[in-house]
């Protein structure tokens, strides 16, 4: 379900009295995931400055380019009743907003612009507003996208249903004698088929792949025995993001120590979803899954933090990290994803999407979460 106007006319006044209270002027936001969240406007930001220029004080206003402003009709930008300023090629659209930043009384002191403006837009608005200091808009942003909606709790719940049908099928291409491309591949053309807009990421680290987290697919050829973590996902027409991670095996591990570890990680990852809770810190949470793997003797080889948010990015705040003393809210989203690396060996991960709810954490993916044996043949 899209958001309605409603929530965009709400989102923008909790922006704009945000923006007063962190002492900015005003939000200067580029196409991206807080352009989608304020406005509902999608697409990627380029040499063509888009922004959106949300004052603390005065009505916001859109800055565009003559030739994308037909594009603005199927959004909800025309019935938010903004206020457009269009340029044209040739024309010099910093300058242009920084005379709208101008108009709103007093010389502005301070603005925060998206924190993935690309870096050509940050300098040139700094050149139009020479005495301006910059800051982050994530200071203001991020503690109300932290915060998820009935709405968007739906459209991450629609995320992982989608993401669990396409791990349920895993044995369909997860199989001997392919390449990890291959079988990325078709597991790509599943993400979409079963609900994506895309495939925003497919990690097929088969045997020592494995141990390396962030791995990609490779011509490697899985063979019996493999240990094989897939970790995927990708947004929804709604734009919010799916992520799940389960771990294979093709037959009977080769490896011997792949019960005893895989044990540990499942129940780490258990551990760290049992103590999420509203009121509870971000560190405690990547503290109960890391407690367990280091009692293990494993601690060296769990590499990265715990989990990450997720919502219209796939990785936002909050991240679940050691020394993160954010405290968990009701509606927080994001992932606990603890893994196990054994270089050049195997590797191993169990990730799902929890949401914080009253009491606890709501799982949003939902497949076991035991190491799943596939025939060897
Ligand atoms: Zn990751
Ligand atoms: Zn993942
Ligand atoms: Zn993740």
């Amino acid at each position: 379900m899209p958001a309605s106007l409603d929530t965009f006319t709400s989102r923008l006044l909790r922006a704009r009295q945000a923006t007063g209270a962190a002492g900015l002027d005003a939000l200067l936001i580029t196409p991206g995931s807080d352009l989608r969240y304020l406005l509902g406007v999608t697409g990627e930001s380029h040499e063509r400055l888009t922004c959106l220029v949300l004052p603390a004080e005065g009505d916001p206003m859109l800055v565009v380019p003559a030739l994308e402003r037909p594009g603005l009709a199927g959004t909800p930008v025309p019935e938010l009743g903004l206020e457009i300023a269009e340029w044209a090629d040739g024309d010099d659209p910093h300058a242009l907003t920084a005379a709208l930043v101008r108009n709103f009384g007093s010389p502005p002191a301070r603005v925060a612009v998206a924190d993935a403006m690309p870096a050509a837009h940050v300098l040139a608005l700094r050149d139009a507003l020479p005495a301006c200091e910059q800051k982050l808009a994530s200071t203001v942003l991020a503690q109300l996208r932290m915060r998820k909606d009935s709405a968007e709790i739906a459209a991450l719940v629609a995320a992982g249903q989608a993401i669990d049908r396409v791990h349920a099928r895993m044995g369909e291409w997860l199989r001997v004698g392919r390449t990890e491309a291959q079988i990325g591949a078709d597991v790509a053309a599943a993400i979409v088929a079963e609900g994506h807009t895309a495939a925003a990421f497919v990690i097929v680290g088969s045997g020592p792949h494995g141990a390396s987290p962030h791995h990609d697919v490779s011509d490697r050829v899985v063979v019996p025995g493999d240990v094989v973590v897939v970790d995927i996902g990708g947004p929804t027409p709604e734009g919010y993001f799916s992520d799940c991670t389960r771990t294979y095996s093709l037959g009977e591990p080769a490896e011997a120590d792949v019960a005893t570890c895989y044990a540990v990680l499942q129940a780490a990852q258990d551990a760290a979803v049992a103590a999420v809770a509203p009121g509870t810190t971000a560190h405690r949470v990547d503290a109960a899954a890391r407690d367990p793997i280091a009692a293990a003797g494993l601690g060296e080889r769990f590499i990265h933090r715990t989990g990450h948010g997720i919502g219209l990015e796939v990785h936002e705040p909050p991240y679940i990290v050691a020394g993160n003393d954010l405290v968990l809210e009701a509606g927080m989203a994001f992932s606990v994803e603890p893994g196990i690396y054994l270089p050049g060996r195997w590797g191993a991960r169990i990730e799902d999407i929890v949401v914080v709810n009253d009491s606890g954490a709501t799982r949003l993916n939902h497949r076991p979460r035991e190491l799943a044996v596939l025939p060897s043949r």
